[in-house]
């Protein structure tokens, strides 16, 4: 493994980038392989060639900066994602809504009954079925 050592020294390396162009190609291959489109197939190539490059780069500066700006982007998407895992996770113990008057979204305990609610965000009070 020292020659790898060797090879990489100085290389950028794997980064999230890299990681979402090489799960891009893959998906793609599966896509082209079940659809039967050679076309797709071919385009698959695409990302796993910029990932290979991507990692082999010795321009770490720019390569960093494509991944910080990729995280940039993808960071709100991931924020919704947790979002959803957590209420399904939290989905037999509370129950969420929003607050009809500022649209906060509340997290409040299940199985309560009819509740009056005051929004900890606007005041505004409202009955809420738990
Ligand atoms: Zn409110």
């Amino acid at each position: 493994m020292n020659w790898l050592k060797r090879f990489m020294a100085g290389r950028y390396g794997a980064d999230q980038l890299s990681l979402a162009l090489l799960i891009l190609s893959i998906v793609l291959t599966l896509i082209a392989q079940i659809a039967r489109v050679p076309l797709l197939a071919a385009i698959s190539y695409i990302p796993l060639a910029l990932c290979i490059f991507r990692m082999l780069s010795r321009n770490v500066n720019r390569r960093s900066m494509e991944n910080y700006k990729f995280s940039m982007l993808i960071s709100p998407l991931y924020a919704r994602f947790n979002k959803l895992r957590r209420r399904f996770s939290e989905s037999k113990t509370k129950r969420f809504l929003k607050c009809p008057q500022c649209k906060a979204e509340l997290r409040l305990p299940k199985g309560k009954g009819t509740i009056i609610v005051t929004c900890p965000k606007c005041r505004n009070e409202f009955r809420a079925k738990t």
